[in-house]
């Protein structure tokens, strides 16, 4: 890259995929030129980032802590602003490039902004493709924008991935590391606690992601997501657990060749690749060595102890609002797991629950959308705890009535 700098922003830039995206930035500063930086609550580092990377905005969402943010920014020239309009705003603002890294069909909008745009974003929040894959997809046809998955598995697909003749790819694989309770049995698994979840044996994520990763829903997710970015119907699209992580996911070609990406497991890699695409640049990421790795293992996931994974497959499949709805439903289950009101084998159940029930008809639009995913919610909710959640009741006895063209 040479000449005028790139403009960038980062939306969730506190979270961890944030965290990587900053950390790559202040590698190389005379490269980026920080328009917008966002985050939810943590206004200390939200402030602390600005700060280092001399962004020109920084956005909190909530908008009780605009006081603070404005104090810790004092005097540094970087304007502040607060809530979801401003985030909105924030991200629709013109730049070269957008990581979208906000957890959950909360950026959605944000992302959509960016897309509208027509910037070249970087998809790390698969939520927004699996509630509305359709709509974001046509989208940034309609508006220009290129949208780079940062999720490292369809980072990977995407590298290797003959988009110039989908017709000779066979099949996409997807890997999986098989979270923290890959070898647990169903006993272990119904006691699992919500810190014992969040403790990835590879990846260090949020925790909305590890505990996606440990019910295999993550992958389920990412099912979804591989079906709206690549060109291959989802039976063509397998899964394989790969403890190891090295081998990111495959594409098999119609001539028995399978190409694969590798690395070690560092999200600053594929970050690294959205942020320097088309070229590339260096990225800190330890070198693979193969030798000392010495063996990589594969093997079919087990649907018994994993069923969030055929879920996902079912909801792909049905289409419609059922994407939406899965993710909706594991965003309010995941929540409660992580709150500790319910346990580790209730999220499938819940999802599986809410699905069943809330009507799956085909969303024209964002409006279609966010009611898919309120409705979602609510029954989800009321599933959790009907006693404290009577707004889910006349949703509940709605849908069952309309379940006849579900
Ligand atoms: P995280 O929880 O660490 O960070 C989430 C970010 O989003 C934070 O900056 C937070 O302030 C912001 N945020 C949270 N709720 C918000 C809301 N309602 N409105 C606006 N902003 C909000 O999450 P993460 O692990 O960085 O994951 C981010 C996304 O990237 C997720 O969709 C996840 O599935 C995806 N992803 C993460 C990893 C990883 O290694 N962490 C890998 C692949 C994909
Ligand atoms: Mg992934």
């Amino acid at each position: 890259m040479s000449g005028n700098p790139k403009r960038v922003t980062i939306l969730g830039s506190t979270g961890s995929i944030g965290r990587s995206t900053v950390d790559l930035l202040q590698r190389e500063p005379e490269r980026f030129a920080v328009e917008a930086l966002t985050a939810q609550s943590n206004v200390t580092l939200l402030a602390e980032q600005a700060r280092l990377l001399r962004a020109r905005l920084a956005v909190i969402g909530d908008e009780g802590r605009l006081p603070e943010l404005r104090e810790r920014l004092a005097g540094s020239g970087v304007e502040v602003a607060a809530g979801r309009a401003a985030l909105i705003e924030a991200a629709g603002r013109p730049v070269d490039w957008v990581m979208a890294a906000i957890v959950g069909a909360a950026g959605l909008e944000p992302t959509l902004a960016a897309v509208r745009r027509g910037a070249v974003v970087a998809l790390a929040n698969k939520e927004t493709l699996v509630c509305a894959g359709d709509l974001v997809m046509a989208e940034a046809a309609r508006c220009g924008a290129t949208i780079l998955p940062v999720d490292s598995e369809h980072n990977a697909i995407f590298q290797v991935f003959d988009f110039k003749a989908p017709e000779s790819v066979d099949r996409i694989i997807l890997t999986a590391s098989g979270g923290p309770f890959r070898t647990l049995n169903l006993a272990e698994m119904r006691e699992a606690t919500p810190a014992q979840a969040i403790a990835h044996p590879i990846w260090s994520m949020g925790a909305k992601i590890s505990v996606d990763s440990a019910t295999l829903m993550n992958k389920g997710l990412e099912l979804i997501e591989a079906s709206f970015l690549f060109p291959v119907p989802e039976d063509r699209i397998e899964v394989l657990i790969h403890p190891q992580s090295v081998v990111h996911s495959l594409v098999a070609y119609l001539d028995g060749s399978v190409l694969a990406q590798l690395g070690t497991p560092d999200m600053r890699t594929p970050i690294a690749f959205t942020l320097a695409w088309p070229s590339r640049m260096a990225a800190p990421a330890a070198r693979l060595d193969l030798a000392a790795v010495a063996k990589l293992t594969f093997e079919v996931p087990d649907s018994a102890r994993f069923p969030a994974l055929n879920l996902a497959r079912r909801a792909l499949q049905s289409g419609g609002g059922a994407p939406t709805i899965l993710n909706a439903a594991n965003e309010v289950a995941v929540e409660a797991f992580l709150s500790g009101r319910i346990g580790f084998l209730d999220i499938a159940r819940i999802v599986e629950q809410t699905l069943a029930r809330v009507n799956r008809r085909p969303l024209a639009n964002l409006e279609e959308v966010r009611d898919a995913d309120g409705a979602a919610r609510r029954h989800a909710a009321h599933v959790i705890d009907p006693l404290s959640d009577d707004r889910a009741v006349p949703v509940h006895i709605a849908t069952r009535r309309q379940r006849g063209d579900a």
